[in-house]
């Protein structure tokens, strides 16, 4: 009946507290606990990994938090079950290395430094690159801490001397190998194409960075010479150099071909009619303008029909000399004179309102323009398909598995990846131009002389896209490009724990990159959790103001509530949280900290041997079984990523079988039994029940179980490092737990019986139990367990037949019948029943009335409509009971 006899001994070998009882304190003071114990484990060295410890090796890469986060939501869910594993892993013998950082965020830390410097009256440009990046730096050091200490609090038990930042030295140094390796395999090239230009950040954005947003525009009819075509964009016409129609439309089949001089708002402009699959002939009048310059369809239009492109909105969002009158305009104000402008010359045939999806800037919420530059590119492709693959063979495997289909989708529709941004804050391309004579030159070592021409050199001004550099984080971390020991040991990694918001970001760049430059995996598991929103569904956001500070929750109810309540709702596609439900499991860490309390102060005189030589009681046999159940459960669904199941089999076992029953069940030998050996058997059995189920909810609530594991019987000098408890089938006794469910079912039977007659709990009643054929033994050996539980004198007689003015309740096959003479007033009881049997019939024919109505069943929602069904159910049930409960309080009189 022991789990990990293995490694802890037998369940009696227990030594006797080496605290006094009652020494521990009343209240669960977890501001305290968690301040004490953090600390005490990290200086220890707890967290630290070493790759030549024996174990099988366990490695978690942390998705590094952008240094200019602060602790949200999705952070502490993500952080939360990363620890989790981490701490299971590592007591369970793994050599477990759980690595932790912070991105360097290119976008989030120019848009503070933007914001610090217009506050000061300056733009970037009055600094200089260097300056400019000395700030950067000197706002790191001082500012860009709060999310390392904020994990701290979280109780995150991550090795802090591995903490890598991917702008440091060794970071660099695997950002530029990887880019001159790329280059060098012709996968990294400079090509002229379209982009997401941001105005407001000034730099590219990749087409993730690109969020969708529904927005009420105009949609314009411009009579276009032959043709009338429709725009929401109509200030783009001045870029126009083509017409395209579809190449089965016979309305305009005529025109293909053709050049046309259109009049427009400033003289004509020329354009050539195109036959192109991409025209959807059902849309609009089925002829599109085609602006090459200003997006992503058209540019690629243009190119297969070698159209010229005009830019007529610039970098900063104006119009260029190219748009004629109209240059140096706002481009939005462009919009609306020239719509006034067309108007005035008699060029606008009709415009509808028109509500369609804007791209703007994931980070300053800017339009986003499509613009045409010379920019830095991944050809992915190839890299795409190898990533595929290993999804495919399973040597990555996703959870849940649902996430598969959209991943796949992602990687097979993938689009070269444009890596430069004109940012400062970043790794700098690491490629030289030479203007004397055009070569550009890629090289790991900076370049000071053009290799060809001799002549100077000019670095390329722009950086790397951020996720290139966090791509390439689960072995640059680990020494990369070193053949390093923590690089043979720890890669691939063993799973990668975050949000599904994150998977192209960073799944999929880090599987590409990953396998091209390791021949291996990053990861063998990605488990995408839920993402987290408040309780009316709602995702959390700043400026929705429904986002709880989770520092302030944390100190609030405590980390391990916190701990708990997020791993308890991990699974799903979304998390709704509430105050109300972390307050729940804070109520749940007291009745661990007072169960704790009861079994500490209980421990005086205990004698191993004594308690070794006795027998164990059904009860004791039931709670160990059901403890290996428990360690099984939370094992199985630790293994699939199933947090909620593994909290859920925790929470039941230890609030419903080891609170309400055991301890009850306890209670009866520790403070009434005149069998010493029975109250140390019992000792016993509470403290290693206690101490196992301790060490299986440490990953979840790791500071208040190694509070109380400290202060109990135990091994070594941390829970942390303790043995995760693990079971074999002959843990399990399914007869014992067959047989405490049949005591504990005749217990509730006769405690709803004193419910539902109003009977109070401390008056003892007289009950017969006619027992099923098998079941007699059970109840008699029992008998004073039951009595003592239920406060009843029980009769247990094969041969009773029910008395009058008795309950009955039927368990399994067998008849217990409780005596109410005199216990409850016959007559009175009666009365209330009837009273009550009306009541309920009332309302069961109000519903059924209004169910039958076609009205409501029709018209109303259908969640009323099932609601009123519902309580229609419930209504017919308990008057069906009552009737019941009736011929209990029948006394013969009538
Ligand atoms: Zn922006
Ligand atoms: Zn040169």
């Amino acid at each position: 009946m022991a789990p990990d006899r293995r490694r802890t001994g037998a369940a009696v070998s227990v030594d006797p507290p080496t605290a006094p009882a009652g020494d521990i304190p009343d209240r669960y003071d977890s501001a305290a606990v968690e301040k004490r114990w953090y600390p005490l484990w990290e200086e220890r060295g707890y967290f630290r990994a070493d790759s030549a410890a024996k174990g099988k090796p366990y490695s978690i890469s942390m998705p590094p938090p952008n240094v200019t986060g602060s602790l949200h939501w999705g952070h502490a869910l993500t952080m939360t079950l990363q620890d989790t594993l981490t701490r299971m892993k590592r007591m369970d013998g793994f050599n477990t290395l759980w690595l932790p950082g912070t991105d360097h965020a290119s976008i989030a830390v120019h848009v503070i430094l933007e914001r610090m410097l217009a506050a000061e009256g300056k733009t970037k440009e009055d600094l200089g690159r260097d300056g400019y990046l000395a700030r950067a730096w000197q706002w790191k050091e001082e500012s860009g801490g709060t999310i390392v200490r904020q994990l701290r609090r979280l109780g995150a038990s991550c090795d802090w001397s591995r903490e890598r930042f991917t702008m440091d030295a060794g970071l660099s140094r695997a950002v530029r190998e990887s880019f001159v390796r790329l280059w060098e395999e012709g996968l990294i090239y400079r090509d002229d194409y379209i982009i997401n230009w941001c105005p407001s950040c000034q730099t590219v954005l990749s087409d993730i960075e690109v969020e969708r947003e529904e927005r009420d525009d105009e949609f314009v009819y411009i009579k276009y010479g032959p043709v009338t075509l429709g725009t929401v964009r109509p200030e783009t016409k001045l870029g126009d150099t083509g017409l395209a129609v579809h190449p089965k439309d016979k309305r305009y089949k005529h025109l293909v071909g053709k050049t046309l001089e259109i009049p427009s708002v400033d003289g004509t402009i020329t354009v050539k009619v195109v036959a192109d699959e991409a025209v959807d002939p059902k849309f609009g009048t089925g002829v599109i303008k085609v602006t090459p310059g200003h997006d992503p369809v058209d540019f690629e239009i243009g190119r297969r029909h070698n159209l010229p492109i005009k830019t007529v909105i610039g970098f900063d969002g104006r119009m260029t000399a190219e748009a004629g009158r109209y240059a140096g305009m706002d481009r939005f104000e462009c919009r609306r004179r020239i719509v006034e402008d067309m108007k005035a010359l008699g060029l606008i045939e009709k415009i509808e309102p028109y509500r369609h999806a804007v791209g703007i800037c994931y980070r300053s919420k800017t339009v986003v323009e499509p613009l045409v530059s010379k920019q830095w590119y991944v050809q992915v492709k190839p890299l795409a398909e190898a990533a595929i693959k290993a999804v495919r063979e399973r040597r990555i495997t996703i959870f849940p598995r649902s996430w598969t289909k959209t991943y796949y989708h992602w990687m097979e529709n993938i689009r070269p990846w444009c890596i430069s941004r004109q940012l400062w804050w970043g790794h700098r391309i690491p490629a030289w131009h030479c203007d004397a004579d055009g070569s550009v030159h890629v090289s790991k070592e900076d370049l000071h002389a053009c290799p060809k021409c001799g002549g100077a050199l000019r670095q390329d001004p722009d950086t790397l896209d951020t996720w290139f550099s966090s791509g390439l984080w689960p072995f640059s971390t680990l020494g990369w490009p070193d053949d390093t020991a923590d690089l043979r040991t720890y890669y691939p990694t063993s799973v990668l724990v975050t949000g599904p918001d994150i998977l192209f970001f960073w799944v999929a760049r880090m599987a590409m990159l990953g396998i091209h430059f390791m021949k291996d995996v990053p990861f063998r598991d990605v488990y995408l959790h839920a993402i987290v929103r408040d309780a009316e569904g709602q995702k959390m956001s700043k400026s929705k103001g429904n986002v709880a500070d989770p520092i302030v929750v944390m100190e609030k109810y405590g980390t391990d509530a916190f701990r708990f309540t997020l791993a308890a709702l991990a699974q799903g596609r979304d998390i709704r949280i509430s105050e109300e439900r972390i307050e729940g499991y804070r109520n749940f860490a007291n009745k661990i900290w007072n169960a704790s309390r009861l079994v500490l102060s209980n421990l005086s005189g205990f004698d191993p041997a004594l308690a070794k030589k006795t027998p164990p009681a059904l009860a004791d046999v039931w709670i160990e079984s059901r403890l290996a159940a428990t360690v099984a459960q939370a094992r199985t669904a630790l293994k699939k990523y199933r947090f909620s199941d593994a909290a859920s089999a925790l929470y039941q076992f230890l609030w419903h079988e080891f609170c309400d029953w055991y301890l009850e069940i306890a209670k009866l030998s520790l403070y009434h039994a005149e069998n010493p050996g029975q109250r140390a058997r019992t000792q016993a059995t509470l403290v290693r029940v206690l101490e196992t189920t301790l060490r299986l909810l440490h990953p979840f609530m790791p500071f208040i179980t190694e509070e109380i594991w400290q202060r109990l019987p135990h091994k070594g000098d941390s829970i942390m490092r303790a043995p995760y408890p693990r079971v074999s089938k002959k843990d399990r006794n399914p007869p014992a737990e067959r047989q405490m469910t049949a005591v504990m079912d005749l217990v509730t039977a006769v405690r709803n019986i004193r419910g539902e007659m109003r009977i109070a709990p401390a008056a003892s009643l007289a009950a017969t139990l006619r027992p099923a054929p098998d079941a007699g033994d059970l109840f008699s050996a029992n008998g004073a367990l039951i009595d003592a539980l239920a406060r009843v004198r029980l009769t247990i007689d094969p041969a009773a037949t029910r008395p009058r003015s008795s309950a009955m309740a039927v368990i399994g096959g067998s008849e217990l019948y409780v005596d109410l003479t005199g216990v409850v007033d016959l007559a009175a009881e009666r009365q209330r029943i009837q009273k009550e049997i009306a009541k309920a019939a009332e309302r069961v024919e109000f519903l059924r009335g209004k169910l039958s109505k076609p009205d409501f069943a029709e018209r109303a929602p259908a969640e009323i409509v099932a609601r009123e069904r519902e309580r229609l159910v419930e209504q017919e049930a308990l008057h069906a009971k009552l009737v019941g409960s009736l011929g209990w309080v029948d006394d013969g009189e009538r």
